[in-house]
C-alpha cells in the first residue's frame, strides 16, 4: 500500500508549532491569533440555555434559519445589501473551512488560482488539494498594499479566481475603495471568481471602514465572502464562520458543505442567533481593538524592533528586527521564545517561497496584563 501525500512540501502549521513551543517553554504566546481574555456570560448562558432546552439535534444543513435571517439583517444594517438568507447565507464550522468549501465548489483540475502573499496558510494547501495551481504575487514591501498591474499580468486563461483578505493576516493592511475599483474592474474583465476573506471585518483602526465585497453588486455576483464568528464573539476555538454568496453560487457551495460536515452544531447556533441582537458587542470592537493596538505600540516603542507600518485592522501587528539580529525569521522566532520568553509569528510561514522580510507577527488580541507582561520580557533586548 503506497500513500501519495496530496501535500508532499506541507508540515504542520506555523500556528500550531509556535503555540506548542510557548507552552514548552513557557512563554507568553503573542503567536497564534486567539484572546486570552474571557468571553461574554451572556453568550454563554444562551448556548447553554439552548443545551437545557434540548435543541441538541441536527440544525438544517444550510444553518438554523434564525441565525441566518440575523445576519442578514446585520449585513443589510452595516453594508446596506439585502441577502437573502434562505439561498445566500450558509452556515460553517469556521472561516477556514468555508475558504475550502469555496474552492472546492469553483475549482477543476488546472485551474489557476491568483493568491496574494504574504498570505494566510491554508489558501495554497487548499488549492493544491483541488488539483489546481497557486499563482503568487508579492505584495507591495513594505506597506503591504496590492500591486494590481502584477496581478493583471499574472492571469491567463486558466486563471479561474483571485483569494482577497481584507482586514489582511498577517500585515494589518486595510483595503480603500480604489483596491476594491481595481478588484471589480479585473474580476468582471477576466471573468474571475473571487474568494473574499473578510474573517476581521470589525477589526479596523484608526477610523478605517472595512470595504466589504457585499457592499459592491457587481462584484458580488461573482464572490463567495467568508466570515468569522470566532473573531468578532472571541470565540475562536468554536469554529463558527459562514459564506455569504448569490444563491447560484450558494446552491453549489452548499452540495459540498452538505457532504463535508453536512451542518454546524445546534446550541452554538441558536446561542449566536440571540446573541446578535447585542450589536454593541460588535460595533464596539474598533475601539476595543484599537487601545490593544496603541497599548502593544506604546509598551515597545523604546525596544529596537522597526515598526514599518501601524497595523491598519485585523488584530495583528507586524515588527521588524533587523536591529536586533540577522538570523532568518523562523530561526529568530524560536530564539525569542526561547531565550526572552514571548512568542510570535514569522512572516515568512506565509510565503510558499519562504521569503524572508525578516519581520514577525504579534497577536494583540490578549489582556492588557499580559502585553505589558509581554513588555517587560523583550525590556532585556533595549
Ligand atoms: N487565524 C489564526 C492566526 O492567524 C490562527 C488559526 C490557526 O491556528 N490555524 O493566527
Amino acid at each position: 500500500m503506497q500513500l501519495i501525500s496530496k501535500l508532499p512540501n506541507v508540515g504542520t502549521t506555523i500556528f500550531t508549532v509556535m503555540s506548542a513551543l510557548a507552552k514548552e517553554h513557557n512563554a507568553i504566546n503573542l503567536s497564534q491569533g486567539f484572546p486570552d481574555y474571557p468571553i461574554s456570560s451572556i453568550l454563554i448562558e444562551e448556548v447553554n440555555r439552548a443545551m437545557q432546552n434540548g435543541l441538541n439535534q441536527y440544525a438544517p444543513m444550510a444553518g438554523l434559519p434564525e441565525l441566518r435571517d440575523i445576519l442578514s439583517k446585520k449585513i443589510q444594517a452595516l453594508y446596506q445589501t439585502s441577502i437573502n438568507p434562505d439561498t445566500e447565507i450558509t452556515i460553517t464550522p469556521g472561516g477556514t473551512y468555508a475558504i475550502y468549501a469555496a474552492l472546492t465548489t469553483i475549482l477543476q483540475p488546472k485551474d489557476e488560482v491568483i493568491v496574494l502573499e504574504p498570505a494566510y496558510d491554508s489558501y495554497i494547501p487548499n488549492i493544491i488539494t483541488n488539483g489546481a495551481i497557486p499563482i503568487c504575487i508579492p505584495l507591495k514591501y513594505p506597506d503591504y498594499s496590492i500591486d494590481w498591474k502584477a496581478v493583471e499580468q499574472a492571469i491567463t486563461s486558466h486563471t479561474k479566481a483571485i483569494i482577497v483578505n481584507t482586514p489582511h493576516n498577517p500585515t494589518g493592511y486595510v483595503w480603500t475603495v480604489e483596491d476594491i475599483h481595481h478588484l471589480d474592474r479585473i474580476a468582471n474583465q477576466y471573468d474571475l471568481f473571487v474568494i473574499s476573506d473578510e474573517v476581521y471585518e470589525h477589526i479596523t483602526l484608526d477610523g478605517r471602514v472595512h470595504e466589504s465585497i457585499l457592499k459592491y453588486p457587481s462584484l458580488l455576483k461573482r464572490s463567495f465572502v467568508i466570515f468569522s464568528f470566532g473573531k468578532v464573539f472571541h470565540t475562536t476555538g468554536w469554529k463558527m464562520g459562514y459564506c455569504v454568496a448569490p444563491s447560484d453560487l450558494s446552491t453549489e457551495f452548499r452540495k459540498i458543505h452538505q457532504f463535508l460536515c453536512f451542518t454546524c452544531n445546534t446550541p452554538m447556533q441558536v446561542g449566536l442567533a440571540k446573541f446578535l441582537e447585542h450589536e454593541h458587542e460588535y460595533l464596539q470592537l474598533p475601539a476595543f481593538f484599537q487601545q490593544k493596538r496603541d497599548l502593544f505600540l506604546d509598551l515597545i516603542k523604546d525596544l529596537p524592533f522597526t515598526l514599518h507600518q501601524k497595523s491598519q485592522g485585523s488584530y495583528f501587528q507586524m515588527l521588524g528586527y533587523d536591529q536586533i539580529s540577522s538570523l532568518p525569521d523562523k530561526e529568530f522566532a524560536i530564539w525569542l521564545t526561547k531565550e526572552y520568553g514571548v512568542a510570535s509569528i514569522p512572516v515568512s510561514a506565509f510565503n510558499h517561497n519562504g521569503k524572508d522580510d525578516k519581520l514577525i507577527r504579534f497577536c494583540f488580541a490578549k489582556k492588557d496584563e499580559t502585553l505589558i507582561a509581554a513588555a517587560e520580557k523583550l525590556k532585556r533586548l533595549q
